[in-house]
């Protein structure tokens, strides 16, 4: 491996086995025909312990150690500096796994699924792709935003799958073509407004993921789960406009606006939001403006909390036995109060999910009740649905209030009220592993 990287590699040793004795011939390596000896590290750049000796393994470790070379004991991870993690050779791709040396056999059983699923024509993709990246760059002038839009939307395309059906010459073809006909495009910004779903990462669309890959910059909620954000281009610029109630970050006419300049500047703007963009999201004011701005968008939905909670919590919205429809409202309160036409909401054979009720539970419970529903109607209260510290408290409008005043709660929740809720003992399946979520990242 070494010698097929390019090392100019040294084998010291009082004898040399076959291989190593047929690589000597070719002058592949070179020998120093000695045991080791203090000194033999030398100046080199790297140095790796292979013997079946344990003391002469922890001379050399020291020695390379005490040099700050670079050291690694076959096999032995407390005397490395560094390993040699498992690799997928699709020269000139490499993909590297290592488990930290916890488990060389996992990286293993990695490698042999990874292997399976990555097209031994990559390499030639990779090749094929080099072979024209200088002409690229010239075209473009070293853009690297251009650059990297004109190979996005060439690997997309068919030349993989030329190469992988073995069409290596159309796939040439097919690129040189898209070469000489690329041009340096206008700089033209776009918005996406996407939805990113409830919290779990898996609950993105393929759609949201892609552009989120594309990103030159992105603005994002509070209700954006630090695993997604992960998942946004790492080098795309990351602008926070959180709100917390009753607290605005950033004003939403600024938000509008912050999208319409980002986009005149000719970035691809990512507008992050949690759930669906059209549900409690404000995404219709947002594209309004760009639509009078006349900047291009396009608008990717999401799974909203509703469904989302509802999905993980085991209870359906709908149930032929029990409900015909379903309404989500806000329970956002205006001065204490919640401004809602509680009539139209107390129907028993309706399942209503509030949004942002959590302060106004007990308005809530209290306005039903008064409208007519049953106080022994079941109510479900879903904190952080969807995410590894979900929790779900089970009450009715009777007892909800006092079920959150006495339970310590942290946002987002949503409250699912009417008699699917009862489904929820017999249906709930997802076991939230309760791992703490990751920090979130500060805008820069
Ligand atoms: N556009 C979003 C809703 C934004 S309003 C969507 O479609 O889901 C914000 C409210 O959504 C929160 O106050 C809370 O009621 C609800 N919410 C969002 N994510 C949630 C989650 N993971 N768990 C529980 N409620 C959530």
């Amino acid at each position: 491996m070494l010698v097929r990287a390019g090392g100019k590699v040294t084998v010291v040793s009082p004898e040399l086995g076959g291989e190593l004795e047929k690589l000597l011939q070719k002058g592949e390596i070179s020998h120093l025909k000695t045991e080791f000896k203090p000194g033999d590290v030398g100046d080199y750049r790297i140095v790796i312990a292979a013997t079946n000796k344990r003391d002469v393994n922890q001379a050399v470790y020291e020695e390379a150690s005490k040099k700050n070379i670079p050291v690694n004991v076959v096999d032995t991870p407390d005397l490395c500096s560094f390993i040699t993690p498992s690799i997928i050779d699709r020269d000139p791709v490499q993909i590297a796994i290592s488990t930290g040396g916890a488990s060389p056999v996992l990286a293993r059983l990695l490698r042999s699924k990874l292997e399976t699923f990555i097209p031994a024509a990559y390499g030639r993709l990779g090749k094929l792709v080099e072979s024209y990246r200088d002409r690229v760059k010239e075209i473009f002038k070293h853009n690297s935003n251009h650059i990297r839009g004109f190979w996005e939307h060439v690997l997309e395309g068919s030349i993989a799958d030329l190469l992988v059906a073995g069409k290596d010459k159309a796939a040439q073809e097919a690129l040189e073509k898209a070469v000489s006909a690329a041009k340096v495009p206008e700089d033209i910004g776009e918005v996406y407004l996407v939805g990113a779903g409830p919290g779990d990462p898996d609950l993105l669309t393929f759609r949201a993921l892609r552009l989120m890959q594309r990103a030159d910059v992105v603005v994002y909620d509070r209700l954006v789960s630090a695993e997604i954000l992960e998942m946004v281009r790492r080098d795309a610029e990351f602008v926070y406009v959180g709100k917390e109630r009753d607290k605005h970050a950033v004003k939403q006419e600024n938000i509008n606006e912050l999208l319409v300049r980002f986009a005149n500047e000719g970035k691809k703007v990512l507008r992050l939001k949690g759930g669906d963009p059209f549900i409690f999201g404000r995404g219709g004011e947002e594209i309004e403006t760009l639509m009078e701005e006349g900047v291009s968008f396009q608008v990717v939905p999401g799974i909203t909390a509703a469904a989302g909670c509802a999905a993980y919590a085991g209870i359906p919205l709908t149930h032929r036995d029990y409900v015909q429809s379903c309404m989500f409202v806000t329970g956002h309160l205006k001065d204490g109060t919640v401004n809602l036409n509680w009539s139209a909401l107390a129907h028993k054979g309706q399942t209503i999910v509030f949004y942002m009720g959590l302060h106004g539970v007990k308005e809530i419970c209290k306005q039903l009740v008064a409208h007519g529903l049953d106080s022994s109607t079941p109510a479900a209260l879903v904190e952080k649905g969807t995410t590894p510290q979900q929790q779900v408290h089970i009450g009715d409008l009777q007892t909800l209030p006092a079920i959150v005043d006495s339970t310590e709660i942290l946002p987002p929740t949503l409250i699912i009220v009417g008699d699917v809720v009862k489904l929820h003992n017999k249906l709930s399946w997802f076991e939230p592993s309760g791992a703490k979520p990751l920090a979130y990242p500060v805008s820069n």
